[in-house]
């Protein structure tokens, strides 16, 4: 973004104030993650940071067939309400909402951009699956923190070369690290996208998990997207859609694909494993949902589940904003199945929302701890 000549800022997670000041101009009838998020932009708003009449709120959400179709009007609404009528929303989906301003990103802001998640997928995964078993601690957040600043400067090049390049020295330098090879419980993290890679609006949950000794596992958020283009497949095989986006769906997961395969050769036969394609998640989840779940996280939530019991870990908590319907029915309505499929699945569904009581969360998850098996 800043390549293109935009002052882009992201913002900072915003800790509990944030939700608080979204809970003010939002009302608690809609999703948590809309709550966060409006918070989120209003206290930077209210910071004196940003000058108001100048500054755009940029929304990348997907405005999903469920109320997240609602959240730019919440955001409009919000920002009139708390004196910024004159800031605008800068939506970042193919909707075209009421009281936003459509942004097309560039091809090469795209490409980018696209580097910029599967460096951060990557990095991701090789640091949660080394710090928790680290024999010197720190090792790990600070190789973290010197790949992403090398990360950073090739996101803003879009070299190819240098990112396959990345990529392996990256695995390499994260397999040098001195561990402890004794087995922990791996927990893994299915959910809602806010709430899974939020980690104020989760309450810390990664955290938590390592500090009960366990290791969390956080499938990489490009299945997100993944799972969003292939909607429009489906709605023209099934459901009479129409050619040109299913076109458009099959060439975007083919691309994305295409650019996780030097990610898969860096991982394969490491203990990082290495992600699935979701052409195979979306061939085996069809006995247990089916890909017509399309909002929220639909069908890639239980197709979530069932990849990481294949890949041994059976413990899962399956993570939603309270009252989330699309994730209650592709997450906690599929447990009873996964349980018959996969014995000795330990899943345990924990609903997230402003007035929840992080006492009872963290005492869950302490629960489904105890019981875990590594
Ligand atoms: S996925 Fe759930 S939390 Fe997100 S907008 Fe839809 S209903 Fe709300």
């Amino acid at each position: 973004m800043r390549r293109e000549g935009l002052d882009f800022r992201v913002l900072p997670e915003g800790g509990r104030e944030s939700v608080e000041l979204g809970l003010r101009y939002v009302n608690n009838d809609a999703c948590y993650p809309a709550m966060v998020v409006v918070g989120q932009f209003l206290k930077a708003l209210r910071s004196g940071e940003f000058d108001p009449e100048t500054t755009d709120c940029f929304y990348a959400q997907t405005g999903g067939a469920c109320r997240a179709s609602n959240y730019v009007p919440l955001l409009r609404r919000a920002l009139d309400a708390a004196g910024f009528s004159r800031t605008r929303i800068l939506a970042a989906n193919a909707q075209g909402n009421a009281g936003a301003e459509k942004f097309a990103m560039k091809g090469g802001t795209l490409w980018r951009a696209m580097l910029g998640m599967l460096y951060g997928d990557l990095l991701m995964r090789l640091l949660y699956r080394t710090r928790p078993y680290e024999l010197n601690k720190g090792d790990s957040d600070k190789l973290y923190g010197a790949w992403t600043e090398k990360c950073r400067l090739n996101v803003e090049r879009g070299s190819w070369g240098r990112f396959k390049a990345d990529v392996s020295g990256m695995v390499g330098d994260f397999a040098d690290i001195p561990i402890d090879p004794a087995p922990k419980p791996r927990v893994g993290i299915v959910g809602e996208i806010l709430v899974k890679y939020h980690d104020n609006a989760n309450e810390h949950l990664v955290d938590v998990i390592e500090s009960e000794g366990g290791e969390a596992v956080v499938s990489d958020i490009a299945n997100f997207l993944l799972y969003c283009l292939y909607d429009p497949v489906y709605a023209r095989e099934k459901l009479s859609g129409p050619l040109l986006p299913k076109l458009f769906g099959i060439a975007g997961i083919g691309i994305l694909e295409r650019m996780r395969r030097p990610m898969r050769l860096a991982l394969r036969g490491t203990r990082f494993g290495e992600p699935h394609d979701i052409r195979d998640m979306l061939g085996t989840v069809g006995d247990t949902v089916s890909p017509a779940n399309q909002a929220g996280e639909g069908w890639l939530l239980s197709a979530e589940m069932m990849r990481l019991m294949d890949d041994g870990i059976r413990n899962i908590i399956c993570i939603q904003p309270f009252a989330c319907l699309p994730n209650h029915i592709t997450g906690k309505g599929v447990m009873k199945e996964l349980r018959r499929v996969y014995r000795g699945a330990n899943i345990l569904a924990l609903d997230y929302d402003s007035g929840v009581s992080n006492v009872n969360q963290i005492n869950r998850i302490k629960l489904l701890m105890a019981s875990a098996v590594a």
